[in-house]
C-alpha cells in the first residue's frame, strides 16, 4: 500500500477504517467534529488512494483540480493541499462548490471549461498536481491541453471514464486510445482499473514530457 499524504488519514467510522480529511463536511460523509470520512465509492481520487495507487500527493502542493462539479472530491483535496484551483463548467453543481469553499480559504472555484485553458492561464500558477475527473468525451486531450500548468516535477492523477468516449466498445480498448493520447504531452507512470469503487474507469498518474 502507498503512502497516504500528509493530512490524509485512516480513521474509525461506524466500526469502519476510513480515508478521512479534516475540514467541514460536504456532501453528508460521516464526520466526528474535526476529521471527515472520504468516500471512495464518490470519488475516483480516493479510489485511486484506496486501491494503492502511487500518486505522489503530499500535503500543501498546489493543485489544479479539472472536472470539480459540487466539489465532493476537491473538497478533501483542499482540506490538505495548498492553493486549489477547481475547475467546472456547469453552472448547477459550480453553486454547490461555492459552498463547500466557504469554510475553505484554499480552494478558488472556477467557472470555466478545461478544453480552454487560456480563459484560466492568467489566474492558475504552476501547481505540483493536476487532478482530472471530466468524464465527457476527449478526456486525453483535455488533459493535455492543461499540461502546460505542471512544473517539471508535477504530476497529473486522472480519471477516465470508458463510457464517456464510447457507450459500446469494450473499456480496455477505450483505455489504450486515450492513453496513446496522452502520451503526447505526459509519460504514463502507472494505470489500475478503479473497481470495486468505480465501474469500466481507469485511474491514471503521470508525468509531463
Ligand atoms: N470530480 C467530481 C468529484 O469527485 O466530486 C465529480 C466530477 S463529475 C464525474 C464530472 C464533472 O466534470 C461534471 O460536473 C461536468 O460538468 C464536469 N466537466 C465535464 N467537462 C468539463 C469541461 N470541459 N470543463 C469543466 N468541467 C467539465
Amino acid at each position: 500500500m502507498s503512502e497516504l499524504p500528509d493530512g490524509v488519514e485512516r480513521r474509525q467510522f461506524d466500526g469502519e477504517s476510513r480515508l478521512a480529511t479534516r475540514g467541514e463536511p460536504v456532501y453528508g460523509e460521516p464526520a466526528d467534529g474535526e476529521w471527515r470520512a472520504w468516500d471512495a465509492r464518490r470519488s475516483k481520487l480516493g479510489a485511486m488512494l484506496e486501491t494503492g495507487m502511487e500518486t505522489g500527493l503530499v500535503g500543501g502542493g498546489t493543485v489544479l483540480y479539472l472536472g470539480a462539479a459540487a466539489g465532493t472530491t476537491v473538497s478533501h483535496v483542499a482540506d490538505f493541499a495548498g492553493p486549489t484551483y477547481a475547475v467546472e463548467f456547469a453552472p448547477r453543481p459550480t453553486r454547490d462548490l461555492l459552498d463547500a469553499a466557504e469554510p475553505r480559504d484554499r480552494l478558488f472555484p472556477l467557472l470555466k471549461d478545461a478544453r480552454k485553458p487560456e480563459t484560466y492561464a492568467h489566474v492558475v500558477e504552476p501547481v505540483d498536481v493536476i487532478v482530472q475527473d471530466v468524464a465527457t468525451r476527449g478526456q486525453a486531450k483535455v488533459a493535455n491541453a492543461n499540461a502546460q500548468f505542471l512544473d517539471g516535477e508535477g504530476r497529473l492523477l486522472a480519471a477516465i471514464k470508458a463510457r464517456s468516449e464510447d457507450v459500446v466498445a469494450d473499456p480496455s480498448e477505450v483505455f489504450e486510445r486515450e492513453l496513446a493520447t496522452l502520451r503526447d504531452s505526459y509519460e504514463v507512470l502507472e494505470t489500475r482499473r478503479l473497481e470495486p469503487f468505480h465501474d469500466s474507469h481507469l485511474g491514471v498518474v503521470a508525468r509531463p514530457r
